[in-house]
């Protein structure tokens, strides 16, 4: 059995893998593929919608957001967040807390002049981020950027935000749905869906209501919230297959009892790993504990010139995809939703052993 730790794509359940097998040459008895028919069908209009109502369901999204189904994954956002919601303003807050923030920033400069906030800091030699009370927020800013959960460098942000009557819009391409979300304390909520969801593809944007309506006029059509809201996020042809997969994604979640339970299940895997990394000097994670990400745990071995060695052996062992991102190097495991206990408990086994072996 194979256990892939990607970043993304990942690894999506096998249950959902399954049954889109299965329906995939004859889906609901029509003799033809869901991505073969309209999107406009009777037959396509009930798998959206009830996507949509499962999300709703599953994240507890208030009545007065907006729910988009979008291409263009979460980069198009880097650009469709402020061309949405600057309005007359000059300046938006950004924080900074590693390699998709500052991702974000860069685009954010063609529309803006962002009040940069640099929260990177470090306790005891480990990377943290300092809290959000000491966030120097300005006051002429339309709304305030950040990531909560940092892919590549496995650094979280736990923190709720509450920053009076400021709009905040947050990047959860890599958290959304492993943990409950208070939704009402966010503008736009927006995230890939090739992590926690679905298929590369499609992208969410969660969006409050009063915040439509108020673009920039160069803003194309295809990243205006307000069209795309008003055309049910039907306004050009939508990522057909990825919204019906992402779709089976919400059911599979509701039957394992929500976002609740993958949240206790998501705390017991990344305690597991962090647990062998940090009863061991084979292995470290460079990352403060209240800011480790229980989603992408990054780890570096004692010995780098071990690295290429550990990678073989774990891919020979049915472990895939734990090579570092190139900017940072070492190892990281994804250890999303569909990551069940049991590949994390083989990631840990293996771990232990080669250790042994080569510690
Ligand atoms: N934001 C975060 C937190 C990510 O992890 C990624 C991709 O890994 C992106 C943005 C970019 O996403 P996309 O490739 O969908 O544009």
């Amino acid at each position: 059995q194979v256990f892939n730790f990607s970043s993304g794509p990942a690894m999506l359940p096998v249950e959902v893998l399954r049954r889109a097998e299965q329906e995939l040459c004859n889906w609901q008895g029509l003799g033809t593929s869901v991505m073969e028919i309209s999107h406009r069908s009777k037959e396509f209009i009930q798998v959206a919608e009830e996507a949509e109502q499962d999300l709703r369901d599953l994240m507890k999204i208030p009545s007065n957001y907006k729910v988009l189904f979008c291409h263009g994954g979460a980069r198009a956002q880097f650009a469709a967040v402020p061309l949405n919601l600057l309005g007359p303003a000059k300046t938006a807050d950004y924080v900074d807390g590693g390699y998709w923030a500052q991702s974000a920033i860069k685009e954010a400069v063609k529309y803006c002049t962002p009040n940069v906030i640099d929260a990177k800091t470090t306790l005891d030699g480990l990377a943290a981020i300092t809290p959000m009370n000491n966030w120097a927020l300005s006051d002429d800013a339309a709304y305030v950027h950040y990531c909560p959960n940092e892919t590549i460098d496995g650094i979280a942000i736990n923190e709720q935000p509450d920053f009076g009557d400021k709009v905040v819009v947050a990047d959860f391409s890599s958290t959304i749905l492993s943990s409950p979300i208070d939704v009402s304390c966010y503008g736009v909520i927006y995230a890939g869906a090739q992590k926690n969801i679905g298929p590369a593809g499609l992208t969410l944007v969660i969006v409050r209501e009063d915040l439509l309506g108020q673009a920039r006029k160069e803003l194309p059509s295809i990243l205006d919230y307000k069209v795309l809201a008003d055309n049910e996020s039907m306004f050009n042809t939508p990522p057909t297959f990825a919204w019906y997969l992402s779709g089976l994604v919400f059911k599979w979640l509701k039957e394992q009892g929500g976002v609740s339970e993958i949240d206790k299940r998501n705390q017991a895997k990344a305690d597991l790993l962090y647990g062998v990394i940090d009863n061991s000097d084979f292995y470290r994670n460079g990352v403060a504990p209240a800011n480790r990400s229980r989603m992408n745990v990054p780890f570096q071995l004692a010995d780098a010139s071990l690295d290429k060695l550990f990678l073989e052996e774990s891919f020979a062992a049915g472990l895939h995809a734990l090579k570092g991102h190139r900017v940072v190097g070492g190892m990281r495991a994804s250890i999303y939703n569909a990551m069940p206990l049991e590949g994390v408990k083989t990631l840990t086994d293996f771990m232990v052993d080669f250790e042994r072996r080569h510690g």
